[in-house]
Order: structure tokens, then sequence, then C-alpha cells
């Protein structure tokens, strides 16, 4: 199989990315004045977001990190890293890159709720808003996109891919299965025209 067997687009260019991260932070910062919030960005794939975003939101703040292992049936997720910074009494924005059925999402607001936090907002990147299962509040979202299987500015498959600048989907995603290098050639290959480039 050739490195065109897979077939892969991209459909949030940088451009848009940055546009959207200012226009998040400006609707932010104007929001949380006064209230120094803790962001805690959802470790892996928040990381570029978080990082563009924070730069954007101009008023003093604290940033942290969670990571959530799955486990179970049915989206069950724990914390594998807890934040340092304790959250009791805080203004709690949660990061994510991507909110699909709903399912981390909510239990990790149902996780961060027990600790007695002054309020909690989600921003998330991305909405695969017709593939929600459970109606979880969301605060803040950069971009609305379908149920293509998205790679890229965080985003990953078997880990790797998140070193992508912009967000790119994969549109057979059994062809990636089958042929995996196949697009990590044509992503990283030939120097010149690489995509992370
Ligand atoms: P949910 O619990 O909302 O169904 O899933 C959220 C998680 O699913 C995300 O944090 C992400 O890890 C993964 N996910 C959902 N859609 C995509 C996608 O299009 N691309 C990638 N790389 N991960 C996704």
């Amino acid at each position: 199989m050739t490195a065109k067997d897979v077939p892969f687009t991209e459909v949030i260019p940088v451009e848009a990315l940055a546009s959207r991260a200012r226009e998040l932070g400006d609707q932010l910062a104007e929001e949380y004045r006064g209230r120094e919030p803790v962001f805690v960005g959802i470790l892996h794939g928040s990381l570029p977001f978080l990082s563009d975003l924070i730069r954007q939101v101009r008023i003093p703040l604290d940033v942290d990190f969670l990571a959530l292992s799955r486990f179970g049936e049915g989206g069950k997720v724990r914390i594998a890293m807890d934040t340092e910074t304790s959250l009791e009494g805080r203004h709690v924005v949660v990061v994510e890159d991507i909110v699909d059925t709903g399912l981390t999402l909510s239990y990790l607001r149902r996780l961060l709720e027990t600790r007695d936090v002054a309020s909690l907002a989600t921003v998330t990147l991305l909405d695969k808003a017709p593939r929600r299962i459970v109606d979880v509040p969301l605060e803040y979202r950069g971009f609305e996109v379908g149920d293509e299987f998205l790679l890229g500015y965080g985003l990953d498959w078997e880990g790797k891919y998140r070193n992508l600048r912009s967000i790119w989907a994969v549109l057979d995603l059994a062809a990636l299965q089958a042929s995996p290098g196949a697009l990590a050639e044509k992503v990283f290959g030939a120097r010149g025209d690489s995509l992370i480039a």
C-alpha cells in the first residue's frame, strides 16, 4: 500500500486555530477578570490548545494539569495524575481537546464537583456535537466538527501525530489501521513537504 491510500485532509488550518484561540481568550478574560481562575489542561490532547489559549487570556491565572485513564465499559475514567494546585474555592476552567460522546467530560465534571470548587466551566477546542450521548454542560467551544476521526494539534492516533500544527481528518480509518506506515510517510516523510513544517 502506498502513501496516497490513506485519505487525509486538513479541516482546520493554523490561522483559524490561532484566531479562535484569540477570540476565546478575550471572552474568557472578560468573564474571569478579578477571579484568578485555574486553567486545568487535560493531558495529553489539550497541550497545544492550552498553550495557545492561555497566552490570549490577559488576566492573572494559574495553570495546572490532570491526566485521566479509562477503564471498564461506558467511558468510565479515573484520575491518573492529579493537579498540584488545590481546586477548593477556585474558579476552575477545564481545557479539553475534543468532546465526543461526552462521557469523559461528564465523569470528569462529577469528580471535580466533589472538590468544593467555586465554579466549574469547560472550554473544548472541538465539539463533536452530533455524537453526544450524555448531555454535559459545555460553556466554551472552539469549533463544532462532524464525526470524522481527527488528528493533529494535540489529537493522536496511537500516541502519534499530536505534533501536526493543524487539524486533519482521516477519511478512511480502516485504511490507516491497515497501513499505519503510509500515513506516517505522507506526514513526516519526504523532506521539504512535511505537513508539520
Ligand atoms: P468522549 O468521552 O467525549 O466520547 O471522548 C473524548 C475522548 O475521545 C477525547 O478526549 C479523545 O481522546 C477521543 N476522541 C474522540 N474523538 C476523537 C477524534 O476525532 N480524534 C482523536 N484523536 N481522538 C478522539
